[in-house]
């Protein structure tokens, strides 16, 4: 049997994977992450860092970097179909903002961070072709331009993200939890008619529209649509306005059009390999929170698997249960949201006596949870 050449191997270096690197060769571990792109992903994705985040960041010594580059959220507001404001201002511990930044600029500083605490760590360009339990260590096979690599550890953690092929040969298919939908993004300059720093969720009866902030003096707006079909950049323009009659500017970039669906697996350890991150489960995008999960999941499993022997043998009793149960709580809050935000009018004067309710003063804390907690 071959001396294993490093105590863990990392499969994909996204933002989960990049995070448990940190924190397991702060933790004093050997670790690899072998990555198949060769660049970080610029494609939007999550923006939103809530307080527990941040503090995961805090403990690989990149909050402070975040912080400084990061927006502060001012204040949120729901807005129902008749233009009543239900808002909350986000001024004190008991109603904290989030910051936000893009999360290929969370991924870079990550990336800087392991680079500084574990040279040569991570290695890009690297597709992991198999993963091999044998019994005292792991063989993890990988192709690499034209070429192959081979290198053997304790434990491999698949990090492969949701749609992750090693996850689901070693796995098998994660469940579906919770409806299906699909959504309509794009990132645009800020009008005139947009405030600094505030986020607005706007029902209306054919659809929610979402407007948030974000570095940079831009928007992110986010659309509820019947299909996936794709969508240039006037026809969204146009979506929005004959939805809310608000003006979105600019667009850059494309429009995404994405079908948003909660995932969870129910085995995450499996032998020497372990699942993590998106790939272990994933919340749908408009239940936000999908990294802010990962990565205390992650630190659950940093400590673990640095408290225990692992050469000898893999026991993880408290990951995942911590998974199953963050995952349960975010899912079910992701179904709701995403239920909240479907066409509606035959219900619009239940919507209309909602907001009414939650626009009085003792209804802060739901408006709260609806704009922040279930939705970045
Ligand atoms: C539109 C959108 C908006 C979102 N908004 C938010 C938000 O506001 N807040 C939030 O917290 N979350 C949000 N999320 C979710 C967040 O982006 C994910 O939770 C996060 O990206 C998951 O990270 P990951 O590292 O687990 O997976 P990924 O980011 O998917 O990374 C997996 C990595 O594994 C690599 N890989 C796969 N297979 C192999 C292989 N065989 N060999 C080598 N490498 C491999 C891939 O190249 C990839 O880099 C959003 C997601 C989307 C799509």
């Amino acid at each position: 049997m071959p001396e294993p050449s490093c105590d863990v191997v990392i499969v994909g270096g996204g933002g989960n994977g990049l995070l448990l690197a940190c924190l397991l060769a702060d933790r004093g571990l050997t670790v690899q992450v072998w990555e198949r792109r060769e660049a970080i992903a610029d494609r939007p994705r999550a923006f939103g860092i809530h307080p527990a985040a941040l503090e995961a960041l805090d403990a690989v010594g990149v909050g402070d970097a975040v912080r400084a580059e990061a927006l502060a959220l001012t204040d949120g507001a729901f807005i129902g179909v008749d233009g009543r404001r239900a808002g909350v201002a986000f001024d004190t511990p008991a109603f904290a903002g989030p910051v936000v930044l893009g999360q290929d600029r969370v991924e870079y500083l990550l990336e800087q961070r392991l680079h500084a605490l574990a040279p040569g760590a991570l290695q890009r360009g690297v597709t992991v072709t198999a993963v091999t339990d044998e019994g005292n260590s792991v063989r993890v096979s990988a192709r690499v331009g034209e070429g192959t690599r081979e290198c053997s550890a304790a434990i491999a953690v698949l990090v492969d993200g949701t749609n992750g092929q090693l996850s689901e040969q070693i796995a098998g298919p994660a469940g579906r939890v919770g409806p299906k939908r699909w959504y309509a993004m794009a990132e645009a300059d800020a009008t005139s008619d947009d405030q600094a720093g505030s986020v607005a969720l706007i029902a209306s009866s054919h659809g929610v529209v979402e407007s948030f902030p974000l570095p940079g003096d831009r928007r992110r707006w986010v659309a509820w649509r019947e299909s996936g079909d794709p969508l240039d950049a006037d026809s969204f323009r146009m979506l929005v306005h004959d939805r809310i009659g608000r003006s979105v500017g600019s667009i850059r970039g494309s429009v995404s059009v994405f079908a948003a669906q909660s995932r969870r697996r129910r085995r995450l350890v499996h032998g020497r390999v372990v699942i993590a991150g998106d790939a272990a489960m994933t919340v749908s995008p408009i239940g936000g929170q999908g990294l802010t999960i990962g990565w205390g999941a992650a630190r659950t499993l940093a400590d673990e698997l640095a408290g225990a022997n692992i050469h000898e043998r893999v026991v993880l009793r408290h990951y995942p249960r911590a998974v199953s149960r963050m995952a349960r709580r975010a899912q079910r809050r992701a179904s709701f949201f995403m239920r909240l935000g479907d066409p509606t009018s035959r219900r619009d004067w239940l919507r209309r006596g909602a907001v009414l309710v939650l626009a009085t003063r003792a209804m802060r804390r739901v408006v709260y949870r609806l704009v922040v907690v279930c939705r970045l």
